[in-house]
């Protein structure tokens, strides 16, 4: 596995023109918890629709998002959730603890070429979040959970959409990502694969399956500050 660095090479991101990010705890850290938010209200969605206890409801729920990369692929195939219900009040959260993030967005508008945001949540959300962060500007385009056919990142056939949508050259894009599944796919499309991983990562409670591994030969760079480690990767 690669070693945590703080600033990207930039000799092996020269040939690099396509920048596609993650959005929750990829362009925001991982400790501002957003997704805390969004997993309350996921618990209440199926306590409500199943009329389960919440401890029944959270059961459910995570294992929905084992077995099926997301909880609401495993609503729509087994409950047939409306997932537009869903999303809208998955994403009902508050986006106070987001604040601008001035030279995030400077690093990421001086990177050369087209920047996108692939999230497994909604463009609103995305739209919400980025915009929060002062950074909403500098993306081409957010290519979502809806415009992936609810069909969750780590799945090859979603990177296959999102590249023959977007007209993305992989040989010349980078992936940014929080989660190792996520980049699998990524790297064999022949794209640069970065981990995001929390800073003081020992105080940070990850499910072990979401944590990088020995295996993890997907993974060509690993940091935990995005934003100096693009830096040096201005055109
Ligand atoms: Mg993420």
């Amino acid at each position: 596995m690669p070693q945590l660095i703080s600033s990207a090479p930039a000799d092996e991101f020269a040939h690099v023109h396509e920048w596609v990010f993650d959005l929750d705890n990829t362009l925001y850290p991982h400790h501002v918890n957003l997704f805390a938010q969004i997993d309350k209200n996921m618990t209440a969605f199926v306590a409500d629709l199943l009329q389960m206890e919440p401890d029944e409801a959270r059961a459910l729920q995570k294992r929905y998002y084992h077995e099926h990369g997301t909880t609401l692929r495993g609503l729509m195939v087994h409950n047939g959730v409306d997932p537009n219900a869903f999303l809208e009040k998955a994403h009902a959260i508050d986006y106070a603890a987001l604040l601008p993030h001035p030279e995030l967005g400077d690093a990421i508008k001086a990177l050369p070429g087209r920047k996108f945001i692939l999230t497994n949540g909604t463009v609103a959300h995305a739209e919400k979040a980025a915009r929060a962060l002062g950074i909403l500007d500098h993306f081409e385009d957010i290519f979502d959970i809806v415009a992936a056919d609810y069909l969750p990142k780590p799945a090859g056939e979603t990177y296959d959409k999102f590249v023959s949508l977007k007209g993305i050259n992989t040989a010349h894009a980078a992936m940014f990502e929080d989660l190792p599944r996520n980049l699998v796919a990524p790297k064999a499309l022949g794209m640069k694969t970065v981990l995001i991983v929390p800073r003081n990562l020992g105080d940070v409670v990850i499910e072990r399956w979401e944590k990088a591994t020995d295996e993890d030969a997907h993974i060509d760079y690993i940091t935990d500050d995005l934003t100096a480690f693009l830096q040096p990767l201005k055109g």
